[in-house]
């Protein structure tokens, strides 16, 4: 089956390294709005597969400022670092498989423009020992029709060239973990941060070689000062640190392109207007700018 024909599943995948932040609340409202829309189930998976990324705490913290504005997944938590005999089990496939092989070089190895060049495509050069797992890739365009950006079309060989999927320090990258994770889950539709849209293709070509079936995508708008700065980068102005829950939602909820009555004062109330009126022709498709008022 397809993700057209599966029950809906969606999720909302942050990484515990440190308190949520704006553009995640946004992620987090769109995700759990559109799985209410199609009448899905709406997960939480707290990415902490990056240990020397991890802030103490994050993970719980950011469950609690979910909970606070009424985002309670449908199922328990999934916490990654729990689901690492999966991704071994995935990279084992991607090596017998031949799609993927062991790699020397470091970092430095690489070109300026960071495309990976091949060096260890077809066997580690005498003298170098692997150090990371790369994905082949081939020179070919990927294209999915986003249900928001519309059609899109990426060639992973000239955005990263052959990708890392085990890393130097023996971590599973994000790109693996990733595919694997909502593959298990069954997730149908991904509905995240357009900051994550070019790594969508490397996703696909991993699902392709593990020959697993792919979701729908959806990427929502970035978030934007009124500078045009990325708000995850100007923290000072993030209104989850700076206003109410009530405001928050309300300018997630603007961001997205729907603004409940101002009389819809609580938070359960604005979510609750929300889960009836969501429309993702409403949401807008590039970056959104918001003006953020402390109110606290
Ligand atoms: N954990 C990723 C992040 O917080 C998001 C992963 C995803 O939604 O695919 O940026």
């Amino acid at each position: 089956m397809n993700a057209q024909t599966r029950p809906y599943r969606g999720r909302f995948a942050p990484s515990p390294t440190g308190e949520l932040h704006f553009g995640s609340l946004v992620a987090a409202v769109g995700s759990f709005l559109q799985a209410r829309a199609r009448n899905g189930r709406w997960l939480v998976r707290i990415e902490d597969i990056d240990p020397p990324r991890e802030v103490a705490g994050a993970a719980s913290s950011q469950l609690k400022t979910l909970q606070s504005f009424g985002l309670v997944p449908d199922e328990p938590v999934i916490f990654q670092r729990q689901l690492g005999a999966n991704h071994q089990q995935a990279l084992e496939r991607l090596l017998a498989t031949g799609h993927a092989y062991p790699c020397g070089c470091s970092r430095s190895d690489l070109p300026a423009d960071g495309i990976y060049p091949g060096t260890c495509r077809n066997g580690l050069p005498p003298g170098r020992t692997a150090r990371s797992i790369r994905v082949r890739v081939d020179d070919e365009e990927i294209a999915f029709v986003d249900g928001l950006q519309g059609m899109q079309r990426q060639n992973p060989a000239r955005q990263t060239g052959d990708f890392v999927v085990r890393r130097a320090d023996g971590l599973v990258a994000y790109q693996l973990a990733v595919v694997v994770d909502d593959a298990a889950s069954h997730i149908t539709e991904v509905v995240r941060g357009a900051d994550l849209i070019d790594s969508t293709g490397r996703q696909l070509h991993l699902y392709r070689c593990l020959g697993l079936s792919a979701p729908n995508y959806i990427h929502l708008p970035i978030v934007v000062d009124e500078q045009g700065e990325k708000l995850s980068k100007s923290t000072g102005a993030d209104p989850i640190q700076r206003c109410n829950a009530t405001t928050a939602l309300r300018l997630a909820l603007r961001a997205l392109g729907h603004e409940p009555p101002a009389a819809k004062v609580a938070v359960a109330d604005q979510l609750d207007w929300a889960q009836r009126h969501w429309q993702l022709t409403r949401v807008p498709r590039g970056p959104v700018a918001i003006g953020v008022q402390s109110d606290r």
